[in-house]
Protein backbone atom coordinates (compact mmCIF):
# COMPACT_ATOMS: atom_id res chain seq x y z
CA UNK A 1 0.00 0.00 0.00
CA UNK A 2 1.23 3.97 -0.58
CA UNK A 3 2.96 5.78 1.60
CA UNK A 4 3.60 8.94 2.31
CA UNK A 5 5.55 11.29 4.49
CA UNK A 6 5.51 14.98 4.72
CA UNK A 7 8.48 16.72 6.74
CA UNK A 8 11.94 18.37 6.31
CA UNK A 9 15.09 17.65 3.87
CA UNK A 10 18.06 19.37 6.10
CA UNK A 11 21.79 20.46 5.93
CA UNK A 12 22.52 19.21 9.52
CA UNK A 13 25.63 20.24 11.34
CA UNK A 14 26.47 17.82 14.31
CA UNK A 15 28.81 17.72 17.45
CA UNK A 16 29.25 14.32 18.85
CA UNK A 17 32.06 13.93 21.82
CA UNK A 18 33.83 12.40 19.31
CA UNK A 19 33.44 14.61 15.94
CA UNK A 20 32.14 17.56 14.60
CA UNK A 21 30.36 17.18 10.94
CA UNK A 22 28.93 20.27 9.22
CA UNK A 23 25.90 20.21 6.61
CA UNK A 24 25.21 16.53 6.52
CA UNK A 25 22.35 15.48 4.65
CA UNK A 26 19.45 15.31 7.17
CA UNK A 27 16.00 16.18 8.46
CA UNK A 28 12.66 14.15 9.85
CA UNK A 29 10.99 13.39 5.56
CA UNK A 30 15.16 12.67 4.72
CA UNK A 31 15.42 9.82 7.83
CA UNK A 32 11.79 8.66 7.47
CA UNK A 33 11.77 8.14 3.62
CA UNK A 34 15.25 6.69 4.09
CA UNK A 35 14.22 3.84 6.69
CA UNK A 36 10.93 3.16 4.74
CA UNK A 37 12.40 2.29 1.36
CA UNK A 38 13.79 -0.65 3.34
CA UNK A 39 9.78 -2.14 2.98
CA UNK A 40 9.00 -0.73 -0.53
CA UNK A 41 11.83 -2.03 -2.73
CA UNK A 42 11.86 -4.79 -5.23
CA UNK A 43 9.12 -3.43 -7.72
CA UNK A 44 6.58 -1.42 -4.80
CA UNK A 45 6.42 2.10 -5.01
CA UNK A 46 8.71 3.58 -2.83
CA UNK A 47 7.67 6.86 0.10
CA UNK A 48 6.00 9.51 -1.35
CA UNK A 49 7.68 12.88 -0.34
CA UNK A 50 6.26 16.21 0.57
CA UNK A 51 9.21 18.25 1.43
CA UNK A 52 10.10 21.85 0.66
CA UNK A 53 14.64 22.85 -0.14
CA UNK A 54 16.11 25.72 -0.72
CA UNK A 55 18.21 26.72 -4.43
CA UNK A 56 21.16 25.50 -2.51
CA UNK A 57 20.22 21.78 -2.35
CA UNK A 58 22.51 19.60 -4.07
CA UNK A 59 20.69 17.79 -7.22
CA UNK A 60 22.83 14.73 -5.70
CA UNK A 61 20.85 14.03 -2.69
CA UNK A 62 17.95 14.28 -4.84
CA UNK A 63 19.35 11.68 -6.96
CA UNK A 64 20.40 10.25 -3.72
CA UNK A 65 16.78 9.14 -2.48
CA UNK A 66 15.70 8.88 -6.09
CA UNK A 67 18.15 5.86 -5.82
CA UNK A 68 16.28 4.50 -2.85
CA UNK A 69 12.95 4.33 -5.07
CA UNK A 70 11.63 7.45 -3.05
CA UNK A 71 8.82 9.36 -5.14
CA UNK A 72 10.06 13.32 -5.37
CA UNK A 73 7.26 14.20 -7.18
CA UNK A 74 6.05 16.65 -4.18
CA UNK A 75 9.46 18.08 -3.48
CA UNK A 76 9.03 21.94 -3.86
CA UNK A 77 12.44 23.68 -4.75
CA UNK A 78 11.86 27.58 -3.52
CA UNK A 79 13.92 30.59 -3.55
CA UNK A 80 16.09 30.83 -0.37
CA UNK A 81 18.07 28.35 1.59
CA UNK A 82 17.07 24.63 2.94
CA UNK A 83 16.34 24.33 6.34
CA UNK A 84 19.36 23.74 8.62
CA UNK A 85 19.27 21.91 12.31
CA UNK A 86 22.62 21.88 14.33
CA UNK A 87 22.84 20.08 17.67
CA UNK A 88 25.73 18.75 20.13
CA UNK A 89 25.35 15.15 22.04
CA UNK A 90 26.25 14.64 25.47
CA UNK A 91 28.60 11.35 26.10
CA UNK A 92 25.42 9.95 27.36
CA UNK A 93 24.04 10.30 24.06
CA UNK A 94 20.27 10.51 25.70
CA UNK A 95 21.11 14.57 25.96
CA UNK A 96 20.75 16.55 23.28
CA UNK A 97 21.35 20.31 23.11
CA UNK A 98 19.67 22.10 19.75
CA UNK A 99 22.52 24.90 18.96
CA UNK A 100 21.00 26.46 15.81
CA UNK A 101 17.53 26.05 13.91
CA UNK A 102 17.21 28.00 10.66
CA UNK A 103 14.13 27.52 9.47
CA UNK A 104 14.67 29.05 5.70
CA UNK A 105 12.51 28.29 3.39
CA UNK A 106 10.95 25.90 5.56
CA UNK A 107 9.25 28.92 7.48
CA UNK A 108 6.66 29.50 5.05
CA UNK A 109 6.35 25.87 3.80
CA UNK A 110 2.47 25.27 2.24
CA UNK A 111 2.48 21.22 1.54
CA UNK A 112 0.96 20.81 -1.53
CA UNK A 113 0.37 17.33 -2.53
CA UNK A 114 0.27 16.54 -6.38
CA UNK A 115 -2.89 14.88 -7.27
CA UNK A 116 -0.92 11.44 -7.43
CA UNK A 117 -0.66 11.25 -3.67
CA UNK A 118 -4.25 12.18 -2.50
CA UNK A 119 -5.12 8.36 -2.48
CA UNK A 120 -2.17 7.51 -0.07
CA UNK A 121 -2.91 4.68 2.89
CA UNK A 122 -0.32 5.20 4.61
CA UNK A 123 0.63 8.83 6.12
CA UNK A 124 3.68 10.03 8.20
CA UNK A 125 3.44 13.78 9.61
CA UNK A 126 6.64 14.46 10.53
CA UNK A 127 7.60 17.13 13.14
CA UNK A 128 6.20 20.63 11.71
CA UNK A 129 3.96 23.19 13.31
CA UNK A 130 0.62 21.29 13.78
CA UNK A 131 -1.06 23.92 11.10
CA UNK A 132 1.00 22.46 8.50
CA UNK A 133 0.63 18.74 9.78
CA UNK A 134 -3.23 19.58 9.47
CA UNK A 135 -3.33 20.89 6.05
CA UNK A 136 -1.58 18.31 4.53
CA UNK A 137 -3.42 15.85 6.14
CA UNK A 138 -6.33 17.75 5.00
CA UNK A 139 -5.24 16.80 1.36
CA UNK A 140 -5.34 13.12 1.47
CA UNK A 141 -8.59 11.54 0.59
CA UNK A 142 -9.48 9.39 3.48
CA UNK A 143 -6.24 7.52 4.75
CA UNK A 144 -5.93 4.06 6.01
CA UNK A 145 -3.40 5.55 8.71
CA UNK A 146 -2.06 8.10 10.15
CA UNK A 147 0.91 9.45 12.30
CA UNK A 148 2.58 12.52 13.45
CA UNK A 149 5.43 13.72 15.67
CA UNK A 150 5.64 17.08 16.98
CA UNK A 151 7.88 18.46 19.41
CA UNK A 152 8.03 20.59 22.75
CA UNK A 153 8.05 23.73 21.09
CA UNK A 154 4.69 23.37 19.51
CA UNK A 155 3.42 21.68 22.42
CA UNK A 156 4.38 25.04 24.13
CA UNK A 157 3.56 27.23 21.09
CA UNK A 158 0.90 26.04 19.31
CA UNK A 159 -1.78 23.84 22.02
CA UNK A 160 -5.10 24.46 20.23
CA UNK A 161 -3.72 22.87 16.61
CA UNK A 162 -1.78 20.37 18.10
CA UNK A 163 -4.94 19.31 20.45
CA UNK A 164 -6.70 19.34 17.03
CA UNK A 165 -4.70 17.40 15.58
CA UNK A 166 -4.19 14.55 17.74
CA UNK A 167 -8.23 14.56 17.58
CA UNK A 168 -7.44 13.64 13.26
CA UNK A 169 -4.32 11.21 13.29
CA UNK A 170 -4.68 7.75 14.20
CA UNK A 171 -1.20 7.66 16.34
CA UNK A 172 1.14 10.27 17.64
CA UNK A 173 4.68 9.32 18.33
CA UNK A 174 6.14 11.48 21.15
CA UNK A 175 9.63 11.08 23.43
CA UNK A 176 8.82 10.46 27.05
CA UNK A 177 9.71 13.80 27.89
CA UNK A 178 7.43 15.54 25.24
CA UNK A 179 4.47 12.63 27.21
CA UNK A 180 4.83 14.61 30.47
CA UNK A 181 4.80 18.34 28.77
CA UNK A 182 1.50 17.06 27.07
CA UNK A 183 -0.26 16.00 29.98
CA UNK A 184 1.27 17.44 32.94
CA UNK A 185 2.05 13.73 34.40
CA UNK A 186 5.21 12.47 35.62
CA UNK A 187 4.46 8.97 35.34
CA UNK A 188 4.76 7.29 31.57
CA UNK A 189 1.72 5.20 31.70
CA UNK A 190 -0.41 7.68 33.00
CA UNK A 191 0.47 10.10 30.40
CA UNK A 192 0.16 7.82 27.42
CA UNK A 193 -3.03 7.37 28.83
CA UNK A 194 -3.53 10.98 29.05
CA UNK A 195 -2.32 11.14 25.66
CA UNK A 196 -5.20 8.61 24.32
CA UNK A 197 -7.54 10.80 26.08
CA UNK A 198 -7.04 13.94 23.58
CA UNK A 199 -7.78 11.65 20.52
CA UNK A 200 -5.63 9.35 18.68
CA UNK A 201 -5.69 5.24 19.21
CA UNK A 202 -2.49 4.90 19.82
CA UNK A 203 0.41 6.34 21.39
CA UNK A 204 4.42 5.34 21.09
CA UNK A 205 6.53 7.33 23.34
CA UNK A 206 10.20 7.05 22.80
CA UNK A 207 12.99 6.29 25.25
CA UNK A 208 16.01 6.54 22.99
CA UNK A 209 18.35 3.59 24.32
CA UNK A 210 15.41 2.39 26.59
CA UNK A 211 13.35 1.73 23.65
CA UNK A 212 9.55 2.35 22.69
CA UNK A 213 6.35 1.51 23.94
CA UNK A 214 2.73 1.29 22.03
CA UNK A 215 -0.35 1.80 23.80
CA UNK A 216 -3.54 1.62 22.42
CA UNK A 217 -6.56 0.15 23.68
CA UNK A 218 -6.11 -3.17 22.21
CA UNK A 219 -2.56 -3.24 22.29
CA UNK A 220 0.22 -2.68 24.75
CA UNK A 221 3.96 -3.70 23.69
CA UNK A 222 7.15 -2.45 24.76
CA UNK A 223 10.49 -3.34 23.07
CA UNK A 224 14.25 -2.40 24.41
CA UNK A 225 16.23 -0.60 21.80
CA UNK A 226 18.44 -3.21 19.73
CA UNK A 227 21.94 -2.91 21.52
CA UNK A 228 24.28 -1.59 19.36
CA UNK A 229 27.58 -1.78 20.21
CA UNK A 230 29.21 1.94 19.33
CA UNK A 231 26.81 4.97 18.77
CA UNK A 232 27.92 7.39 16.42
CA UNK A 233 25.57 9.81 15.78
CA UNK A 234 21.63 9.60 17.18
CA UNK A 235 20.05 11.89 14.65
CA UNK A 236 17.38 10.72 13.16
CA UNK A 237 17.00 7.74 15.08
CA UNK A 238 13.51 8.93 16.28
CA UNK A 239 12.35 9.80 12.36
CA UNK A 240 13.83 6.56 10.90
CA UNK A 241 12.07 4.58 14.04
CA UNK A 242 8.92 6.01 12.47
CA UNK A 243 10.18 5.29 8.62
CA UNK A 244 10.81 1.26 9.69
CA UNK A 245 7.43 1.44 11.80
CA UNK A 246 5.11 2.43 9.00
CA UNK A 247 7.02 1.17 6.23
CA UNK A 248 5.93 -2.39 7.49
CA UNK A 249 2.85 -1.54 8.42
CA UNK A 250 2.65 -0.53 4.54
CA UNK A 251 4.26 -3.32 3.31
CA UNK A 252 1.91 -5.64 5.21
CA UNK A 253 -1.36 -3.34 4.05
CA UNK A 254 -2.38 -3.80 8.09
CA UNK A 255 -2.56 -2.37 11.12
CA UNK A 256 -4.37 -4.50 13.46
CA UNK A 257 -2.43 -5.10 17.32
CA UNK A 258 -0.29 -8.17 15.08
CA UNK A 259 1.01 -6.00 12.59
CA UNK A 260 1.61 -2.99 15.14
CA UNK A 261 3.76 -4.69 17.15
CA UNK A 262 5.97 -6.23 14.19
CA UNK A 263 5.92 -2.89 13.17
CA UNK A 264 7.34 -1.61 16.70
CA UNK A 265 10.14 -4.10 16.56
CA UNK A 266 11.03 -3.19 12.43
CA UNK A 267 11.12 0.43 13.92
CA UNK A 268 13.28 -0.41 16.38
CA UNK A 269 15.85 -2.74 14.84
CA UNK A 270 15.66 0.83 11.67
CA UNK A 271 16.64 3.13 13.95
CA UNK A 272 19.59 0.99 15.28
CA UNK A 273 21.06 1.26 11.58
CA UNK A 274 20.62 4.97 11.91
CA UNK A 275 22.50 5.77 14.70
CA UNK A 276 25.91 4.09 13.75
CA UNK A 277 27.04 6.63 11.29
CA UNK A 278 26.29 10.11 10.01
CA UNK A 279 24.02 11.29 7.67
CA UNK A 280 21.85 8.50 5.69
CA UNK A 281 24.84 6.13 4.89
CA UNK A 282 24.22 4.01 7.85
CA UNK A 283 20.33 3.79 6.73
CA UNK A 284 21.23 3.22 3.20
CA UNK A 285 23.99 0.15 4.00
CA UNK A 286 22.06 -2.81 5.58
CA UNK A 287 19.87 -4.97 2.96
CA UNK A 288 16.14 -6.42 4.18
CA UNK A 289 18.48 -9.60 4.90
CA UNK A 290 20.30 -7.64 7.51
CA UNK A 291 17.30 -6.03 9.09
CA UNK A 292 15.29 -8.89 9.40
CA UNK A 293 18.70 -10.93 11.13
CA UNK A 294 18.41 -7.65 13.96
CA UNK A 295 14.63 -8.34 14.09
CA UNK A 296 15.33 -12.06 14.83
CA UNK A 297 18.15 -11.29 17.18
CA UNK A 298 15.84 -8.71 19.26
CA UNK A 299 13.05 -11.63 19.37
CA UNK A 300 15.35 -13.58 20.60
CA UNK A 301 17.04 -10.89 23.99
CA UNK A 302 13.52 -10.47 24.84
CA UNK A 303 12.06 -13.87 24.53
CA UNK A 304 11.72 -16.06 27.76
P1 LIG B 1 15.33 13.05 15.27
O1 LIG B 1 16.75 12.81 15.73
O2 LIG B 1 14.61 11.79 14.83
O3 LIG B 1 14.56 13.88 16.23
O4 LIG B 1 15.43 13.91 13.92
C1 LIG B 1 16.40 14.88 13.72
C2 LIG B 1 16.21 15.51 12.37
O5 LIG B 1 15.11 16.43 12.44
C3 LIG B 1 17.41 16.32 11.93
O6 LIG B 1 17.96 15.75 10.74
C4 LIG B 1 16.92 17.75 11.71
O7 LIG B 1 17.29 18.27 10.47
C5 LIG B 1 15.42 17.65 11.81
N1 LIG B 1 14.88 18.74 12.64
C6 LIG B 1 15.47 19.33 13.72
N2 LIG B 1 14.68 20.30 14.23
C7 LIG B 1 13.56 20.34 13.46
C8 LIG B 1 12.37 21.15 13.46
N3 LIG B 1 12.18 22.14 14.34
N4 LIG B 1 11.43 20.89 12.52
C9 LIG B 1 11.61 19.91 11.62
N5 LIG B 1 12.72 19.15 11.53
C10 LIG B 1 13.69 19.33 12.45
Amino acid sequence: MSLLVIGTLAYDTIETVHERRENVLGGSATHFAVAASHFTAGGRAGPRLVAVVGRDFDDEHVAALRARGVDTEGLEVADGRTFRWSGRYEADWNTRHTLHTELNVFEHFDPKLPESYRDSDYVFLANAAPQVQLRALEQVDGPAFSVADTMNLWIEIAREPLEELLRRVDAIVLNDEEARMLTGERNLIRAAAGVLGMGPRYVILKKGEHGAFLMGSDVHFALPAYPVEEVVDPTGAGDSFAGGFMGYLAQAGGHGPASLRKAMVYGTVTASFCVQGFGIEPLCRPDRGALDGRYDELLAIVTV
